[in-house]
């Protein structure tokens, strides 16, 4: 077997290796369901046409294909978005505020929404660290690769470690339903929608382009900010949510998107460069067609970020880029970010 396919095989293995990530999990999760991270009915449904949307494509092998360039695919919406890290009786249980309900300024909403973004990472993460870790023995293994594969091995291992911690801290407050520990910001739109979501990322660089937090080696612990869109009874929200114990940073984050927005920055392009960062999302075809080539290309420049252990982050990638490209407008924003 190629190394190639021998890697490919060990990421769907990985993939398919179902789990139960419920704060509760145990010897009875057995029933082990393929879970969407982003809604089919409320949220990929109001963007889907022909049952299709874009998403990006960045795995290892893809890149290698195509010299490093991420592209979007087309892909149906059954299988956009999801993963196998929930049984189905604690899914149903679990999620069923947000499943069956469309958002409201609701402190267990916001907490579900944010928890099963962690869930679909931690899942996502912990594969990519052991397939990785299965292929560095891999006797195919070119020994160009072989350093690059213990570089992101490294860097896999350590942000695993970090989210790790923050499962952890969900884990405890939704078994305590300790749902006022979450804060939040909530944008709400009646506007069509091109992108839905669900990500979360250790702010490493706010709004305005300035150091948050050191991603390096050396920093023990992170604070994590989660991120998605959700179906409300008027249309669709983004929310920014965050639990309390990742406050400092989570609060300059929030700070920063009003400052932006005092110097004149728009709102609406800032949370698009916000979701084409995060991996996990759908695009709605028709938007991204329509765009101009070089509309396109900032997108994709965009959509790139961090998807190459060998590129730095740019420190302005929420800052600027992607002008003028997105179609939403918000309507109105409700904090719960107080303290
Ligand atoms: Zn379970």
């Amino acid at each position: 077997m190629s190394f190639t396919h021998a890697h490919q095989a060990a990421m769907a293995q990985q993939r398919n290796r179902g789990r139960c990530l419920h704060h509760d999990n145990g010897a009875r999760c057995d029933a082990i369901i393929s879970a969407h991270s982003i809604q089919k009915g409320g949220q990929l449904n109001l963007i889907a046409e022909q049952g299709h949307v874009y998403r990006l494509t960045a795995d290892l092998t893809t890149l290698r294909s195509t010299g490093g360039k991420v592209q979007l695919k087309k892909a149906g919406i059954n299988k956009v978005s999801t993963f196998r890290g929930m049984c189905k009786d604690h899914d149903n249980k679990l999620f069923a505020p947000i499943d069956d309900s469309p958002l409201k300024f609701d402190h267990e909403q916001i907490a579900l929404y944010a928890y099963r973004s962690i869930c679909r990472e931690y899942f996502v993460k912990e594969n990519a660290a052991r397939s990785l870790e299965a292929m560095i023995n891999h006797p195919d293994v070119p020994q160009a690769s072989r350093q690059l594969l213990l570089d992101s091995t490294q860097g896999q291992n350590s942000g695993f470690q970090h989210l790790q911690r923050h499962k952890l801290i969900y884990d405890a407050a939704l078994s305590e339903q300790s749902f006022a520990d979450f804060r939040f910001l909530v944008f709400w739109s009646s506007s069509p929608c091109a992108i839905q979501a669900s990500g979360l990322l250790f702010p490493d660089y706010d709004f305005l382009g300035r150091q948050l937090q050191d991603l390096g080696p050396e920093t023990e612990a992170l604070d994590l900010l989660t991120f998605f869109t959700a179906p409300t009874d008027h249309g669709w929200a983004y929310v920014l949510a965050w639990h309390q114990s990742s406050d400092q940073t989570c609060q300059w984050v929030r700070d920063s998107l009003q400052e932006g927005i005092c110097q004149g920055r728009k709102l609406e392009d800032m949370l698009l460069r916000l979701s084409l960062a995060c991996e996990n999302h759908a695009i709605r075809i028709s938007w991204w067609d329509k765009l101009t080539p070089s509309a396109q290309h900032a997108g994709l420049t965009a959509l790139s970020v961090g998807t190459d252990p060998n590129v730095g982050i740019p420190s302005d990638y929420l800052a600027s880029g992607c002008e003028g490209l997105a179609d939403w407008i918000f309507d109105s924003v409700q904090d719960g970010a107080g303290n």
